[in-house]
């Protein structure tokens, strides 16, 4: 994702690194750069001309920090801006209205709604634990009902049976009835798409959005138009109340306009993130982690990281300390130490800068990603301190019963301790390698070791 993009940009980030005080001067050519990079990435023009002035007022305007080079500096408001030009925060599903709750989509044809009606419908059963029910409203495309039923059925999620003769609006006036008595906690609604924004299109979607009165409108975009994708979003926010966006296709998409377009042109959220053909395959859209993972910048990112004081200095130090009087690794730590990688945004890249990685590098990268990431923190929850403790007396049953209690299946439980093992053991190695050595593992697993090592004494 957005590969060219992150390629384009640091390579324009690395040649500022070694320069002395940022000045106007001497941060010309790379700002220009940066236009020329975004502009590549079909970013929409407004935008690229907001984002490197930004860049410029954040850069020039910032307080010196003796802990960073003027490059860092440089790298820190290229990240707080792309940040801030996708939205800030992670703009969350709102479903807090009587139920049902509906959740309209709307979008071109081929964008990706049907497949965004199940994903979403997953995510609702599985991370709101709410009761959904599907309905598809678009009478034109042969099949079009099919598909959805067929996804829905998948996922094992209601979907009401449309009746193709109908019009659309009376379809999605007896689902929602339907609904109502039903007792479904959430209605979503997708929509027929055109080819192009037209008349009726509008004139359908807007019917339909007066019927069903949604919590949520959701535009549907496939992040490969890069910044058509914003200017479409833009004709229909214009047309319809818009509360978010979903962007679909982001894992073909090389250059991340769309991504980056998006909120400036339109004001509205980006709420997911579509990656892939899989029905699991959606994100909730958060614009940290976007960022870091444009800004691939590895060791120099995490050390911003650090000195925005996301990574808990004492608990690091504490583990240090217990490890190094012979105590051990613990699923405490084990857990901790999620957690502070999660605080630091993308784990593949943190992964690939824990030392002794190489090893068995690849194993570890396929079995932790950013979506194992809750689940093992949620299994190490349901853990008793006793278990946290003693790891070995987690058998049959109480495996069975952590698993429940993390709402996982049980090889899930039976992986995590795997790993565990082998973080375990990776920590032993470095304890017989001594102090210094652990302390820069720990320095870079924790985000850059500088600071850490001075804070340790080393
Ligand atoms: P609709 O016409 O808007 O309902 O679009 P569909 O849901 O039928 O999707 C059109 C095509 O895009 C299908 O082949 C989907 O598998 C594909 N698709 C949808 N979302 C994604 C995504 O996030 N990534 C990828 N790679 N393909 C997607
Ligand atoms: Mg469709």
């Amino acid at each position: 994702m957005f590969d060219s993009l992150t390629q384009r940009l640091n390579r324009t980030l690395k040649n500022i690194s070694g320069q002395g005080r940022i000045t106007e001067d001497n941060i010309k050519d790379t700002l220009r750069e940066i236009r020329m990079s975004l502009l590549e990435a079909d970013v929409a023009l407004p935008v690229v001309k907001t984002f490197t002035a930004r860049v410029k007022e954040r850069a020039l305007g910032k307080e010196v920090n003796l802990s960073l080079t003027p490059g860092q500096e440089f790298v820190q408001a290229v990240y707080d801006e792309l940040v801030n030009t996708m939205g800030g925060e992670n703009a969350e599903l709102n479903l807090a209205h009587q139920p049902p709750a509906v959740i309209l989509l709307a979008g071109l044809q081929g964008a990706g709604k049907t497949t965004s009606a199940g994903k979403l419908a997953l995510h609702i059963k599985d991370k709101l634990k709410r009761k959904t029910l599907l309905v598809s409203v678009d009478t034109y495309r042969p099949a079009a009902i099919e598909q959805l039923q067929t996804l829905a059925t998948q996922i094992k999620v209601d979907c009401y049976p449309s009746d193709a003769s109908k019009r659309p609006e009376d379809i999605a006036r007896e689902a929602l009835e339907f609904a109502k008595i039903k007792g479904y906690g959430v209605l979503i609604v997708d929509t027929a798409g055109r080819l192009a924004v037209d008349e009726d299109m509008m004139a359908e979607v807007k019917t339909l959005h007066a019927l069903t009165d949604p919590v949520e409108t959701l535009f549907v975009v496939d992040a490969m138009t890069g910044q058509d994708a914003a200017n479409t979003a833009k004709a229909f926010a214009e047309a319809l109340p818009l509360t978010g966006v979903i962007l679909t296709k982001a894992d073909g998409d090389a250059r991340g306009g769309a991504a980056l377009s998006v909120r400036e042109i339109t004001g509205k959220p980006i709420k997911f993130i579509g990656m892939g053909e899989k029905i699991e395959a959606l994100e909730p859209f958060h614009p940290d982690r976007i960022a870091s993972r444009i800004l691939d910048m590895g060791d120099v990112l995490s050390l911003i990281e650090q000195i925005n004081d996301k990574v808990d200095v004492d608990k690091a130090k504490q583990m240090a300390e217990r490890i190094s009087k012979g105590k051990g690794f613990t699923l405490e730590d084990f857990r901790d130490h999620l957690e502070q990688m999660k605080n630091m945004g993308g784990v593949q890249s943190l992964l690939e800068k824990l030392p002794g990685m190489g090893e068995f590098g690849d194993q570890l990268k396929d079995q932790i990603n950013d979506k194992k990431f809750s689940h093992m923190t949620a299994i190490i929850n349901s853990m008793t301190p006793k278990e946290r403790r003693d790891p070995q007396i987690i058998r049959g049953s109480r495996k069975r019963r952590i698993a429940a209690g993390a709402g996982v299946e049980v090889h899930e439980v039976n992986v995590l301790l795997r790993q565990f093992d082998m973080m375990s053991k990776m920590m032993k190695k470095f304890g017989k390698g001594g102090m210094p050595k652990m302390m820069r593992a720990m320095g870079s697993m924790m985000g850059g070791m500088g600071g850490l090592g001075k804070l340790l004494g080393r």
